[in-house]
């Protein structure tokens, strides 16, 4: 019998998602059950996004969560190199065969001819804006703007009738008419692949016999299925797991929600838990248990039991699992050993030491100092958040926007942060020292004044500070899609004048 091969290919584009760590978790226990291999992928073919650091943090919060894979780029295995950008050659040799099978063209669109075909697609109200131009050009023709030097991007033939149809393991049939389906780029002009051709190469040269990965690539597989079918290949098995909601019962997202798996390591939660808590999402055992161990998850594993809708990431539900794990599995010894190992440690002190040194009358006073490092929920009050007549909403768009401009550094350290709040004052045309710290300190520390503000913002780190901001907001009221759209298009221009109420 064939080797059941899994695999998670995930991008390097920012935090490591929970997200991430749910569907590795699949992967794992389905390759598991069936004695077969789980295999770890890169795909960082997007190069203005993709970032080592990012990829370091992949295999760091898998590492955490305990999840271990057989094949990845920092181990190697039979079918690498791994990582996608170490594979370049490989996705333009398969590109060009398709071209040779008449299954895919050179496009020569400009930029021009194709903000043209999007205006007119626009306008007559069809959902694909390329026309299809290049996809029956003469060999003279190709020839000739090949000798001219033009660029040119490489399209799949998709069949202009007939439907894609394919039997998904979790959802059921899938049918898609072959019209809603534009010609995919499956090679940019730049040398890359595109997502689409890399990833189905990539499945196939390494022989994933599954493909186990969020609901939200679903609309991706249609087109995966033509390519396998371009090629002439065996096509994986497609299994799509229920997205995990948020709250609002969207995609959880980490603008609403804590999302980075660091987040869920640095606010003090045990991966065994984090992990048992994500096998329940859109997924029940036939007893109902919901307390186990990986080993047993896996011995019991049935990918029937696999649900069709979205699964609710509900942190109170974590929070009582995470007690259940400290409860029954940890001795006093050992919860004193993770209490050292999570902050109570000489690394963490050396890091808040400094911001103290000058600022206590005892050692007690340490501890008030410094309360909100160890602590999640801060006591806010109305008060803390209302500086020189300040309302709550324009607290709650400051605090956004914030979160917005940290989410332009990679890593946050104390000059970027202090950056980003004077930037928050320009753009507010607001006091720094009266309105933007005090708002600061208030959501970051749940006190009027502390330890420096932008040195504590770099220990806490990006998560947990994302989180704080989140969290303070809520406490404040809340923030629609809307306006968070409004905001970030504002923002990107660099002109907030819409939010800022006229000064009398
Ligand atoms: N690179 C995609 C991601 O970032 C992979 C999706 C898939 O599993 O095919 O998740």
């Amino acid at each position: 019998m064939k080797e059941i091969r899994t695999r998670i290919a995930p991008s390097p584009t920012g935090d490591p998602h929970v997200g991430t760590i749910y569907i590795a978790l699949f992967n794992l226990a389905f390759a598991k059950k069936f004695n077969g291999k789980f295999i770890l992928r890169i795909e960082d073919t997007d190069q203005t996004r993709s970032h080592v650091t990012f990829e370091k943090n992949i295999f760091d919060a898998l590492k955490w969560a305990n999840l271990h894979y057989d094949e990845g780029p920092d181990m190697g295995g039979p079918f690498g190199p791994y990582r996608q950008s170490e594979r370049l050659s490989i996705y333009k040799k398969y590109a060009d065969e398709l071209i040779e099978k008449d299954k895919a063209y050179r496009c020569f669109a400009t930029k021009e001819e194709l903000d043209e075909m999007r205006q007119i697609a626009k306008k007559t109200g069809k959902p694909s804006g390329y026309d299809r131009r290049y996809r029956n050009l003469s060999k003279d023709e190709i020839k000739k703007r090949l000798d001219e030097k033009q660029n040119y991007v490489i399209r799949l033939k998709v069949p202009l009738t007939g439907e894609c149809i394919f039997d998904d393991a979790v959802k059921g049939r899938v049918v898609t008419p072959l019209q809603d389906i534009d010609d995919q780029v499956l090679f940019k002009s730049d040398g890359f692949p595109t997502y689409h051709l890399a990833n189905v190469v990539d499945d196939h040269l390494m022989k994933i016999t599954h493909v186990i990965r969020g609901d939200e690539w679903i609309s991706s597989t249609p087109k995966h299925i033509l390519l396998y079918e371009a090629f002439g290949w065996d096509k994986p098995i497609f299994m799509h797991m229920p997205l995990l909601l948020g709250k609002d019962g969207r995609k959880l997202s980490k603008r609403k929600n804590p999302t980075s798996t660091f987040y869920f390591k640095e606010t003090g939660y045990l991966p065994e838990a984090l992990v048992n808590f994500l096998s329940l999402m859109g997924y029940s055992t036939k007893d109902e248990k919901e307390i186990y161990t990986m080993q047993e998850f896996i011995k019991n594993f049935d990918p029937t039991r696999i649900g069709k809708s979205g699964a609710f990431f509900d942190i109170q539900k974590l929070d009582w699992l995470n007690q259940q794990y400290i409860i029954n599995t940890l001795s006093e010894k050992d919860i004193l050993n993770k209490l050292k190992s999570w902050q109570f440690n000489d690394e963490f002190f050396q890091k808040i030491i400094p911001l103290c040194h000058t600022r206590m009358k005892t050692f007690t006073e340490f501890m008030e100092l410094v309360d909100f490092m160890f602590i999640n929920h801060l006591n806010y009050t109305d008060e803390l958040f209302t500086p020189k007549k300040t309302t709550k909403d324009e607290a709650i768009l400051i605090l956004y926007t914030f979160m917005l401009l940290l989410e332009k550094q990679d890593i946050l350290n104390s000059e970027n942060v202090e950056k980003a709040s004077h930037e928050l004052s320009d753009l507010f045309q607001t006091n720094h020292r009266k309105i933007v710290m005090p708002l600061l300190f208030a959501a970051i520390q749940g006190k009027k004044f502390g330890p420096p503000l932008f040195q504590s913002v770099e220990i806490l780190k990006k998560d947990r500070i994302r989180a704080r901001l989140l969290m303070a907001i809520e406490f404040l009221g809340s923030i629609s899609n809307k306006k968070i759209a409004q905001l970030k298009e504002a923002l990107e221009k660099k002109d907030l004048s819409s939010f800022i109420k006229p000064k009398n």
